[in-house]
């Protein structure tokens, strides 16, 4: 009925504490999820997810491959796969939700509870545990055929079904490809990353400003990473299904500069995209940011521009750091950072350009 429903991968697993709850307890107190604070909120509900819905009996866990090429803007801005197309959300909920319905029309469920992503469920120790992969150094979950290119999604069913008989479906082995390449050593122990030095967090989880160092290292990223998935061999096979969510009209054709331009056109350019999660002050920082390391000499104006217009300190911050790199030896950059050291509000984003200053001046 899963595949019916529009899903590749199916299995069942106990409704139960999931097996790396001690893990996760003990990367909330090493701060690693950083700003996620929804993460240890949820903690105990992640971590004994019967205790908080009592009426779990089972819970089935679904995969949707979403494997394609690279995507890139047009000026070479790299955008993680999973997200340019249609929000996942949606499709894999909708499904859900019509499996849901099929089920109950059957009589195999009353009270369900459907989850995708954002959801209090350690969605990968689930799914490991119904068969649908097995759990890999790069912390997610890697099947024969789509490696770590799949969606998950569950539904917490009120019924004991018979637990899928987990598939041994392979082990990342002596490889450590993943832990080599990430450009920021976020993968700190195999298994486990810490979120903080994570470019996916970075550029889309992250409310506040970056880490000066890391900025640097994000490399063409705008929205997301990929490194870890693209060097895993698993996956490297996998088929292209591009044409499943398609390319949101706000990735294709886009040049960063678009939205240097005009930044309030952005909140609706990115509407039904996951790149909305970011919201559009973090997509501006990510943009500048991209500028700062790929630097255009048209990009100078823009950023000037925004250091001393923008409403939000968090893109201020981003435009001192990229006009600083990018543009430093131009007379004009310079003026425009020491003009907003003697104008800016916002004590955080004063020190920054402070900082900019000063390394300008070494
Ligand atoms: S997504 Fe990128 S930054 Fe994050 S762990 Fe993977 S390679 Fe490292
Ligand atoms: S790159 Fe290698 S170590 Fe990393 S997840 Fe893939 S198989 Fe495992």
């Amino acid at each position: 009925m899963a595949r019916e429903a529009g899903f590749d991968l199916a299995g069942l697993a106990p409704f139960a504490p999931p097996h790396r709850a001690d893990e996760f307890r003990r990367w909330l107190a090493l701060g690693r999820h950083g700003d996620m604070d929804y993460l240890a909120e949820f903690g105990p509900r992640i971590t004994d997810p019967p205790a908080h819905l009592p009426w779990g009996r089972s819970v089935l866990v679904v995969g949707l491959g979403h494997s394609r090429p690279p995507v890139s803007t047009t000026d070479g801005a790299r955008i993680a796969r999973y997200a340019a197309g249609r929000d996942y959300h949606n499709v894999v909920g909708k499904r859900l939700k019509l499996l849901a319905r099929d089920l109950r029309r059957e009589g195999l469920l009353r009270e369900f509870k459907k989850v995708v992503d954002a959801g209090p469920l350690m969605e990968r120790a689930h799914a490991a545990r119904a068969g649908l992969g097995f759990e890999s150094k790069a912390a997610n979950l890697l099947h024969p055929r789509f490696g770590p290119w799949f969606f998950l999604g569950e539904l917490v069913l009120d019924v004991e079904l018979e637990p899928t008989e987990a598939v041994p479906a392979g082990s990342c082995g002596t490889c450590t490809a993943c832990i080599d390449a990430c450009p920021t050593g976020a993968i700190v122990a195999p298994g486990e990353v810490d979120a903080r030095a994570c470019i996916s967090y970075l550029t889309i989880e992250q409310k506040g400003p970056n880490d000066r160092e890391l900025r640097a290292a994000a490399g063409d990223w705008l929205f997301g990473c990929d490194v870890c998935s693209e060097v895993c061999p698993w996956g490297q096979r996998a088929p292209d299904l591009a044409e499943r969510f398609g390319t949101h009209a706000a990735v294709a054709e886009l040049d960063v500069l678009d939205w240097l331009r005009a930044p309030e056109k952005l909140e609706t350019d990115v509407a039904g995209s996951p790149l909305q999660r970011a919201g559009v002050d973090g997509l501006l920082r990510n943009a500048i940011q991209f500028v700062g390391r790929r630097p255009r000499d048209e990009a100078g104006p823009m950023l000037a521009h925004l250091l001393t217009t923008a409403a939000a300190p968090l893109v201020r911050d981003a435009a001192a750091w990229a006009l600083a790199r990018a543009h430093g030896a131009d007379a004009k950059a310079r003026t425009a950072l020491e003009r907003r050291r003697e104008q800016e509000p916002v004590e955080w984003v004063r020190r920054g350009v402070e900082v900019e200053l000063e390394r300008l001046e070494r």
